[in-house]
């Protein structure tokens, strides 16, 4: 027997009409590409996605087709990718920091057929146009005063396109599960592969992200989301703020600590989200500057791992909470969250602290678990590490264009490629990506434990572990830094300090000094490039 309960579609545009109806007078604040702070609420929003998806519609954009945005958080960019989903077409956010060929292979492979872009990347894009065949038109996100000349391809200026729709138009109807949204992974081997939300794992995911156990929000709430919308989907903020009502404040194209720290105060932030490079520029200028942060209760970090330091530095300099939080592009991207249940509330801070360092425990709408090289599952011991799967209404079921082939188990769970504990009370730690565990005398060493502690050390800025051959024990581990300005630590002083810290045979056979450490796109250590980098490296110990 059914039940007789209403069908109602978890469709994105109720999301922003909700938003307009409830809360048509909150806030949305950017930070301007062309500089100024513009201002802005939900109702106006609401009333220029309309617009947005009237003017695509005469453009001939229907359902299904790929509209590519090329930009950073602001509220044009907010309204696009509501007016683009209310026809049914797609976002597809690009990663202005990928290679050009990497851009180039992704547009064409989404065969998107427009381009809205800030004025930020105009040079990348006139540069790469001859090698974009399916794009028809470049919208460029600004209006006609700041439009510059361009040989772009019926290049328009977004005010002066929008101006042509009075906003008179109905969402279209369709299915909740029609696609949404196109993001795609790094791919830091083989080609990119494209995630394709869809309506109803966007809206279920801004349900299961906002709540009280991982990104709070409510309409009391200023939430900046630092974390761009092109990486994935600004871990749902986009959905989840109008959702709840909270106020957003966007912070454009400047991503420095000054920056950052002005629109905090400025704007009384409350909550904030983003990964750990950029809370390291926001602290390095807390600390250079002597400021304070007046508002600011609570910082979501994730995309790779928060050291304990940073946390520690958040938590007790500055009173503000920190929530370590885990996902990826593949899960919309919230896994986990690092909320404190109350049974794991220690007696110190230095026991709340080793809870904090773990990556969390997912949330209603995400299930997990650890598994051998049988695909047999591990227990929750906090001990036994094995490759973490996942499944959930937004978690992805292939790639786009079935890329990768079949990406389930037999058990309709996801691999997400990375190597975790879980322990008594749910919390999980990522040890490694599967690809970067250190393999010595057939044990698994974590980098990102080593690399958590070595940057702790009071010269240190940023490090990296990794594995290099060694004819005895398969691999050992490397430990590669670079100094704070004007520090110059020894190999032993880095030694001396791990040494009461990790185990005896996780330690580092050698430390190298570099003065920068490559990232990928999203912000993480580029392991892989580092480690061509120390192709021809020899240990000592070898
Ligand atoms: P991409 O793979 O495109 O770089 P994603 O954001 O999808 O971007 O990356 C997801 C991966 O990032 C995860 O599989 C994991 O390896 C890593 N990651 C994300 N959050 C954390 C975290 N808190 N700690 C450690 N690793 C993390």
């Amino acid at each position: 027997m059914l039940g007789q309960m209403q069908d109602w579609p978890l469709l994105i545009h109720k999301i922003i009409d909700f938003a307009g109806a409830q809360h048509g007078r909150q806030e949305v604040v950017s930070r301007l590409i062309e500089g100024p702070i513009h201002r802005t609420t939900y109702g106006a929003v609401r009333g220029r996605a309309l617009q947005v998806a009237q003017r695509l519609a005469r453009d001939g954009i229907k359902l299904g087709d790929r509209v590519a945005t090329l930009a950073w958080n602001t509220s044009r960019h907010l309204e696009a990718w509501y007016g683009i989903t209310g026809i049914g077409a797609i976002y597809h956010t690009v990663n202005p920091r990928l290679f050009p060929e990497q851009i180039a292979w992704i547009v064409n492979h989404a065969e998107d057929r427009m381009i809205f872009t800030d004025l930020t990347f105009l040079p990348i894009l006139e540069a790469l146009q001859d090698k974009l065949p399916t794009i028809e038109r470049y919208v460029v996100l600004t209006d006609g005063a700041h439009m510059p000349a361009t040989k772009l391809r019926n290049a328009v200026a977004y005010e002066d396109w929008l101006s042509e729709a009075d906003g008179d138009f109905r969402w279209a109807e369709f299915d909740e599960r029609t696609a949404a949204g196109l993001c795609y992974t790094s791919g830091t081997t083989g080609n990119p592969k494209g995630v394709l939300y869809s309506h109803r794992s966007n809206v279920l995911h801004s349900l299961i992200a906002s709540g009280l156990d991982a990104l709070p929000l409510a309409p009391s709430t200023s939430c900046m989301p630092v974390v761009p919308m092109f990486h994935a989907n600004s871990w749902g903020l986009a959905f989840s703020c109008p959702m709840k009502g909270a106020k957003m404040v966007m912070p454009g194209a400047k991503l420095d600590g000054a920056s950052i720290y002005e629109l905090l105060e400025t704007e009384k932030v409350d909550f904030t989200a983003a990964v750990p490079t950029v809370w390291l520029m926001l602290l390095g200028y807390l600390q250079k500057e002597q400021k304070k942060l007046t508002t600011l209760k609570l910082v979501v970090i994730g995309g790779s791992a928060c050291p304990p330091a940073m946390i520690r530095a958040f938590e007790q300099d500055y009173g503000v909470e920190v929530r370590h939080a885990w996902g990826m592009t593949e899960m919309s991207p919230i896994g986990s969250v690092a909320y404190i249940k109350p049974e794991a509330r220690g007696e110190t801070y230095e026991e709340v602290l080793k809870v904090k360092m773990k990556q969390g425990y997912a949330p209603f709408g995400v299930e997990m678990r650890i598994v051998d090289d049988d695909n047999k599952e591990l227990p929750w011991d906090g001990k036994r590490f094995g490759r973490l799967k996942v499944a959930g209404p937004a978690v992805a079921q292939s790639y786009f264009k079935g890329e990768g082939g079949d990406i389930l188990d037999e058990n309709g769970f996801f691999d997400t490629g990375d190597v975790a504990t879980i322990d008594e009370q749910g919390y999980m730690q990522i040890t490694d990506r599967a690809k970067d565990v250190i393999k010595s005398g057939g044990e698994w060493i974590s980098s990102i434990d080593i690399e958590n502690f070595a940057v702790g050390h009071p010269d240190v800025a940023e490090a990296a572990v990794i594995g290099i051959a060694h004819p005895k024990w398969d691999e050992r581990p490397l430990l590669i830094v670079v100094p704070k300005e004007g520090k110059t630590p020894t190999p032993e002083d880095l030694l001396d300090f791990l040494k009461p810290r990790i185990a005896k045979w996780w330690m580092p056979d050698d430390m190298q000094l570099v003065t920068e450490i490559p990232h990928t796109a999203t912000g993480k250590i580029n392991k892989l490039k580092l480690r061509e980098a120390f192709k021809d490296y020899k240990l000592p110990t070898a």
